[in-house]
């Protein structure tokens, strides 16, 4: 395991210590508006970092794709909360945090068959980038879906919620599975055509 990996893999797991800690047990907490926004953050970052640490495997992109794919991650990890709003109907923070049912993005069979959607559509067009980004969305989702799960467990529609998923196993799950995705990422890539295309994505 290369050096950066070791560093990333920790500054991850970190991250989601110290993130928890801030959003929900630091002095501020009581706030909820301070909550949504740092919570979102915070998943956010763990988005982020699992990005680059995806990337520091020998996925095959430029450096370039691999930024924009990183910045999609980054941005998605964080947007999966918008459904409290879509949930709610209301742009009010206070409607989007005391709703009962959850959303959408939360639900963990909607994600799995959008990817494999994705995956079939990616294999049968053989395009590079949305291959790229269906991994992008995964990192997202899973590592969003895996955080909130601590707290709420995954919804896994139409059997219901899991338990909340123990703390260790939560923080273990988020440093592993970049590896996990960057390897499954290399060995699943279907033979590709258009190279000029996609080093542009
Ligand atoms: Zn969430």
């Amino acid at each position: 395991m290369k050096l950066i990996s070791i560093i990333l893999t920790i500054l991850l797991c970190l991250c989601a210590i110290i993130g928890d800690y801030i959003v929900f047990k630091s002095k501020y907490s009581e706030s909820q508006v301070f909550r949504a926004f740092s919570d979102s953050s915070v998943h956010a970052i763990i988005g982020l970092i699992s990005a680059i640490l995806f990337f520091t495997y020998d996925v095959g992109l430029t450096i370039q794709a691999r930024f924009y794919n990183a910045a999609f991650c980054t941005i998605l990890s964080s947007l999966i909360d918008i459904d409290h709003f879509i949930a709610a109907r209301s742009f009010k923070l206070k409607d989007a945090t005391n709703l009962k049912q959850r959303g959408i993005f939360h639900c963990t069979t909607f994600w799995l068959i959008f990817t494999l959607l994705l995956l079939i559509y990616t294999h049968i067009t053989k395009r590079t980038n949305i291959y790229t980004l269906t991994y992008m969305a995964v990192i997202a989702y899973s590592t969003h879906l895996i955080r909130d799960a601590n707290r709420r467990g995954l919804w896994l529609y139409p059997f219901g919620h899991t338990y909340p998923i123990n703390k260790y196993i939560y923080l273990i799950l988020i440093c592993v599975l970049p590896k996990l995705f960057a390897y499954s990422y290399v060995y699943c890539k279907p033979t590709f055509k258009n190279v000029m295309y996609d080093s542009l994505v």
